[in-house]
Order: structure tokens, then C-alpha cells, then sequence
């Protein structure tokens, strides 16, 4: 069977939920085999093996942390040429569109990014995307070369599936043209403790309806008592009520979570465009003829000062 690559993303070897939807995704098409650059390795490789891996290729450099993302491109056309896969796979995150779009200049082939769903076709892989702010949904399949395809987060449901799961070490000699911009110093973001927005299963999402900064603690509790990230409209942020980190929308983030709630949200087609792909959608609205309400699952007409801590209440005593 054709080996299929997997960038792996992770944090000192504890490895990300969006790569194991890379190694569900990844067994359609061929047999996984993950690329973990970093240290820890052998820690990350159990979850790896877990979710499919035949294969870990693992390489460690100090070249890694010390430049943007041109060493790990070295290292992940050092995989591709040991493997010769008949794909890769990367996320979809800024970092996995750069490598992979990278890699696909370099060995001259197509790459598709934002990728919704993957299946494999008679000529190669087939990849679901959402475009023109979700109004459609397209096939795609490379042409030229190998497939390089980034997926976007919560695309599909990890599953686990044990392989192998063998480490070895992959020889990556880092380019002296990829030295050119060095990381110079670094600031940990301060942590919520909540999920990351784009990865979350569960994303609470706060408009103008919120009306203030001070009231946005309403929307932070539901979210709190789900496990979920906060989520915010483009008019909230620009009113300064909430960090533009949280923007969801065409000119924010695009969430795809299992469950996507709006309060005080009115549904503009741009809002629309970063959280359309969510699997259900939950709208609180005081307007009963708010756009929002096309496309949710299930609709609440109500004040999301009343409505909101009351499901915050009932899910606090569901969970005991
Ligand atoms: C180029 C461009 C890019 C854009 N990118 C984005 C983007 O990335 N993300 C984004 O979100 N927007 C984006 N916008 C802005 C977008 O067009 C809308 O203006 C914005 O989404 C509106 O935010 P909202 O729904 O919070 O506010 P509004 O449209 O004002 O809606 C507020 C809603 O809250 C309801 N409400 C008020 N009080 C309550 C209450 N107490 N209880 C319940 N409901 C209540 C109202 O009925 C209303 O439906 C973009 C616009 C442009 C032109």
C-alpha cells in the first residue's frame, strides 16, 4: 500500500488533535507514516501508532527553533524523498500551509490547503473544500506531482486504529538559504486554559448582542461549563469587548467544531464564512428574523442575558 506522509504538530512531543484527524484522513488514501521533527519523539510516537502510524520519521535540530519554517521544510523533503509518498498531509494551520505550500515548490507539485474532507479517487486523492464564504463546496484532486493537501481542524473524528508505529531517525541537513530569518526572541501568550479556537470541539461565540466588554463573562461561563473556546463577531471585536484573536468570520478564524453556539449574533455572511462548516449550530437571538436562524439546528428566540446562564445552569447540573 502507498505510504502517505503526516506532518505531525506538537508540543514537546504531546501531540495535537489535529493530527490524528490527519492519520484517520490519511488511512483512506495509504498507510500513514508520521514526520515528527523535535524533540520527544518516542513519547508522541505511542499516540502516532495508536491513531495509525506504520512509521515515525524523526528528526531533531536546534535549527528547528531557532529559524522560521524553512529547516522544517528541509526535513520534510528529506521524508519525502526517503518515502516517495503518494501524498502529504499537513494541518491547516499557518505553519502547515507554508511548509507544505514550500514543499510543493520545491519538488514542483500542487498543493490544496483548507481541505474539509479527503477520499481516495481512481487518480489520486479527492479533497472537499468550502469556499466563497461557504457558498460552495468544491472536489478537488491534484494534477501535477505529488498531492500536498493541508486540512483544516475538527474535519473528521480521530480514529484509533494501532499500527506500528516503528521511530526512525531521519538525516536532515539544514540549507544554509534556510537560515535566513532568525527567531530572535519569544513571548508565551498568557493562557485561558480554554481550548484553542480552531481546534476546538465546542466553540461559544459572543456579537454586538453582548453589548459590552463587561458582559462578555456570560458568554465565557457557558463556554467554561461545555469544556469550549470563546468565539466573538467581528462587530464585538471591533468594539474592543473581545481580542481580535477571537474573531471568527471571513477576516477572523474559521472554526469547523462539532458544536457551534452564537449569542446576540446576527448571521452576516461574513461571520457565516468562518463557522458555516460547523456540525451543529446553536443561535440565541432576540430577533426572531435574525439571518442567523437559516441555518442553525436549533434555534432559540430569546434575551441571551436570560437564556445564556440558564443553559450555562442546566449544563453545570447535567454534569453534576
Ligand atoms: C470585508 C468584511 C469582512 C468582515 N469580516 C467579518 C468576520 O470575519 N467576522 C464577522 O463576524 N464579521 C465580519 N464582518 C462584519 C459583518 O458584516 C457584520 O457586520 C458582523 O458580523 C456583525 O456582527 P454581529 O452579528 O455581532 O452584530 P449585528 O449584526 O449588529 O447583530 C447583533 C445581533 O444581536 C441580537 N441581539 C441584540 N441584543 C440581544 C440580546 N440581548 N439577546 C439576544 N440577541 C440580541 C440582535 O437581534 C442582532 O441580530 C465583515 C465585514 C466586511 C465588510
Amino acid at each position: 500500500m502507498a505510504e502517505v506522509l503526516v506532518y505531525v504538530d506538537h508540543v514537546d512531543g504531546a501531540v495535537r488533535k489535529p493530527t490524528l484527524e490527519l492519520l484517520t484522513l490519511a488511512r483512506r488514501i495509504g498507510e500513514p507514516v508520521a514526520v515528527h521533527l523535535g524533540a520527544h519523539a518516542d513519547e508522541a510516537a505511542k499516540v502516532l501508532a495508536e491513531y495509525g502510524a506504520v512509521k515515525v520519521l524523526a528528526a531533531d535540530a536546534p535549527e528547528f527553533a531557532e529559524y522560521l519554517v524553512a529547516p522544517k521544510v528541509d526535513a520534510l523533503q528529506a521524508a519525502y524523498d526517503a518515502v516517495s509518498p503518494a501524498a502529504v498531509l499537513l494541518p491547516s494551520s499557518a505553519e502547515g500551509k507554508e511548509i507544505g505550500a514550500r514543499l510543493a515548490v520545491r519538488i514542483g507539485s500542487g498543493i490544496i490547503t483548507d481541505a474539509v474532507d479527503l477520499e481516495a479517487g481512481a487518480e489520486g486523492p479527492v479533497a472537499t473544500q468550502s469556499v466563497f464564504a461557504a457558498s460552495y463546496t468544491t472536489k478537488s484532486r491534484i494534477t501535477k506531482g505529488t498531492p500536498i493537501i493541508t486540512v483544516k481542524p475538527n474535519s473528521a473524528a480521530p480514529e484509533a486504529a494501532p499500527a506500528a508505529g516503528t521511530v526512525e531517525q531521519l538525516a536532515v541537513t539544514v540549507a544554509d538559504s534556510s537560515k535566513g530569518t532568525k527567531i530572535v526572541s519569544r513571548t508565551p501568550r498568557e493562557s485561558t486554559g480554554r481550548p484553542e479556537l480552531t481546534e476546538a470541539a465546542i466553540v461559544v461565540s459572543g456579537g454586538r448582542g453582548v453589548n459590552g466588554a463587561e458582559n462578555f463573562p456570560v458568554i465565557e461561563a457557558l463556554a467554561d461549563s461545555l469544556g469550549a473556546a470563546v468565539g466573538a463577531s467581528r462587530a464585538a471585536v471591533d468594539a474592543g469587548w473581545y481580542p481580535h484573536t477571537n474573531q471568527v468570520g471571513q477576516t477572523g478564524k474559521s472554526v469547523s467544531p462539532q458544536l457551534y453556539i452564537a449569542a446576540g449574533i446576527s448571521g452576516a455572511i461574513q461571520h457565516r464564512a468562518g463557522m458555516q462548516t460547523s456540525k451543529t449550530i446553536v443561535a440565541i437571538n432576540k430577533d426572531e428574523e435574525a439571518p442567523i436562524f437559516e441555518l442553525v439546528d436549533y434555534g432559540v428566540v430569546g434575551d441571551l442575558f436570560e437564556v445564556v446562564p440558564a443553559l450555562t445552569d442546566e449544563v453545570k447540573t447535567r454534569k453534576g
